[in-house]
């Protein structure tokens, strides 16, 4: 159901959700306001809305999008350069087998064609249809399952490979909770009547999709109840989002008698052969409970009920590529979800299907056009400057021991930077593409993917591999690599603009890097050491000083709404909190650094610090739908827009002396309720 997709490891921590797999329209001047009289003291009431009053009052949602901001203004340019390397692709017919324009035009071009898909119909996953009605064991239900989960398909857990968390050189087999079709548990469990109604959306939406395929209305509707009843026992056992930000409580090295122990009833060297796992004697089970739950419903509830759950997965995973029929019932659920008023014109599903499964094939072309030398060693360079400032700001803490001090500054040392693009591009020859129904393209490459995770397990760990794609408008920092990572296509205006003065640029792009930076200290990245490993190299009073400016900052966002009444969960956003507050302060130690001995120069009214914030406000203004608002709360670890602006500000001494903002302003928090960490 396409939600949150990203192929980063779980403890892998972005700079916005899911920003590569959106899109935008024209940019509105980014320009602020002209510099007036009371122009402290909108600043210091609000200043997101000082920043972006102007924005904010011009700007409508597209109908096709569930929010609009810088972001997906961005991504909306990348678009307009990566189709028109699709379109060349899929036109060149004198491409020779196995090309990188075969590979693209073939995939593009196969999405593309809409006439094929209406004739096709559901016909394409006949097969995977076929086998699921074929099962009468729990045998062989486990075994459609098992090999539903290659091809990338949801059925109750995730069995892939990861890093090893306390053995950062090996890569071993995991299992995962998963196997829903709504985007978290709490979309089961929560009895308010707004999630009480989308539930019975769900049920309604199954019960076409069921219809589709050819059921009848009661039979359909009695399905889709079964459906709905296995999927709340297995959310009823899933981890909370806010448990698992805790490494530990999801690191479980299981022997593989463990593992049956844990789950009798499930056929693991099923599972292990249908995903081509490698003979193992360990995994790592990252929620033990989940698993001995979902294993005992395979027990109890009958065949007949399964075959319902795995034929509507199988259904819903292949209906964005399918006929309008499909696609249309698709979004009119999706849309209750995020709220989104049309659909996206097909070529920009096509564009992120094709970026999805051909990312670093389509990224190529990508930064050969748009990612020069130059603008990697700018890049580079701003990269360089905010690490030394960390650098100095751990050297000069006054709350931290000198031994935890020693270890947060090798770990610092230690980051690997990837800029832009990886060295070594991954191979697709692999992945057969093809001229045929195009759901069939999506899922062969669904199944390389899978492949290539499984065939890691025992091998080193690829320390040069990306988990985004070139043109992905977002980055990342990955604690088990202790990397931090910066796509080509986030590499840009507004966030870094080569003719944009200093204080604009680290207001945006810089403060961007010190938060990615700041994420190998936040409440979870300081458990990793510089190797990768979970580990504790704290003294306990200096965690103990640490995890009380952490829990302020989980109060102070707590205490602000997304929409309506609705709060923000001040335990799942705590480590993006921590990361903007530290990596505002960071990259303005930075900019105070390159420009000494320079002249403050003033323009359009604004002193170079007033520009750095004023930058930092631009690049998160966002208008969103109350649907995805309220989507966003529960899953999404960031905070909105706004809060991501004033959240962080309020606490820094900077801004306030930026502004001229005076004590009691709703922009300087009181000196006993101000966080600094760094
Ligand atoms: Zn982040």
């Amino acid at each position: 159901m396409s939600h949150t997709a990203t192929r980063l490891a779980t403890a892998a921590a972005m700079l916005a959700l899911g920003a590569g797999t959106l899109a935008a329209q024209n940019a509105a001047a980014a320009a602020p306001p002209a510099a007036h009289a009371d122009t402290a003291c909108a600043a210091c009431t609000d200043f997101y809305r000082f920043a972006n009053q102007k924005w904010l009052d011009s700007t409508t949602i597209p109908a096709a999008y569930p929010s609009w901001g810088s972001f997906y203004e961005l991504y909306e340019r990348n678009q307009g350069v990566l189709r028109t390397i699709l379109d060349a692709a899929s036109a060149n017919h004198a491409a020779a087998p196995g090309s990188t324009d075969a590979k693209l035009g073939a995939f593009y071009g196969t999405c593309m064609d809409s006439t094929a898909a209406e004739t096709a119909g559901a016909a394409p996953i006949r097969p995977w249809l076929d086998r699921i009605a074929a099962a009468s064991t729990p045998s062989q239900v486990q075994a459609v399952a098992a090999s539903m989960r290659h091809d990338g398909m949801t059925a109750l857990w995730s069995l892939g490979s990861t890093q090893d968390d306390k053995a950062s050189t090996r890569v071993v087999a995991s299992i995962s909770q998963g196997g829903l079709g709504l985007p978290d548990r709490d979309y089961y469990l929560k009895t308010d009547s707004a999630s009480v109604a989308l539930r019975k959306d769900y049920v309604d939406h199954v019960s076409r999709v069921f219809q589709l395929l050819g059921e009848t209305p009661a039979a359909a509707g009695a399905h889709a109840a079964r459906v709905l009843a296995i999927e709340t026992a297995m959310a009823g056992a899933q981890m909370t989002r806010v448990q698992q930000r805790d490494p530990n409580a999801i690191y479980h090295k299981l022997s593989m008698a463990e593992l049956r122990a844990l789950a009798p009833n499930v056929e693991w060297a099923t599972w292990m052969r249908e995903l081509r796992v490698p003979a193992v004697d360990s995994v790592i089970v990252r929620q033990p409970e989940f698993v001995r739950v979902a294993g005992g419903l395979l027990r109890t509830v009958p065949v007949a009920d399964w075959k319902a759950y795995l034929r509507w997965h199988a259904a819903d995973e292949a209906a964005p590529y399918l006929s309008k029929a499909w696609v249309n019932e698709n979004f009119r659920f999706n849309s209750k979800l995020n709220g989104a008023k049309e659909l996206l014109p097909r070529w920009k599903r096509c564009l992120e299907s094709t970026d999805g499964s051909l990312g670093e094939l389509l990224g190529q072309a990508y930064v050969q056009r748009t990612f020069t030398p130059e603008a990697k060693a700018r890049a580079l360079n701003i990269v360089r400057n905010l690490q030394a400032a960390l650098h100095d700001r751990l050297g000069a803490l006054s709350w931290m021991s000198d031994s935890t001090k020693r270890q947060a500054i090798g770990k610092l040392d230690a980051f690997m930077q990837k800029i832009g693009y990886p060295d070594r591009w991954r191979d697709y020859s692999g992945l057969p593409v093809q001229r045929r129904a195009f759901v069939l393209n999506v899922l062969a490459a669904q199944r390389f993917e899978r492949d290539r995770q499984i065939s890691k397990i025992g091998q080193p760990v690829d320390r040069a591999e990306w988990g985004m794609s070139p043109p992905t408008v977002n980055a990342y920092y990955n604690p088990a690599l202790n990397e931090i990572v910066f796509p080509a296509g986030i590499l840009q205006q507004p966030f870094f603009d080569p003719a944009a003065d200093d204080a604009t640029n680290y207001g945006g792009m810089g403060a961007v890097i010190g938060h990615e930076m700041t994420h190998g200290f936040d409440d979870e990245g300081r458990q990793y050491d510089a190797q990768g490993n979970l580990r504790d190299w704290w003294t306990a009073e200096d965690a103990r000083l640490y995890n009380a400016q952490a829990e302020r900052i989980r109060s102070q966002f707590a205490g602000y709404t997304a929409v309506d009444t609705l709060h923000l969960n001040g335990q799942l956003t705590s480590g993006e909190n921590i990361a903007d507050l530290g990596g505002l302060t960071i990259a303005y130690a930075a900019l105070q650094k390159s420009m000494e001995g320079k002249p403050h120069e003033v323009i359009n009214g604004y002193t170079p610090e007033q520009r750095f914030f004023l930058s930092w406000a631009h690049i998160w203004r966002e208008q969103s739908r109350p649907e995805y608002a309220r989507y966003l709360v529960t899953v999404d670890p960031h905070s909105p827009g706004r809060w991501r602006v004033n959240g962080p500000l309020a606490n820094m001494p900077e801004f306030a002396q930026a502004f001229q903002c005076k004590a009691g302003d709703p922009m300087v928090r009181a000196d006993a309720d101000r966080v600094r960490i760094w």
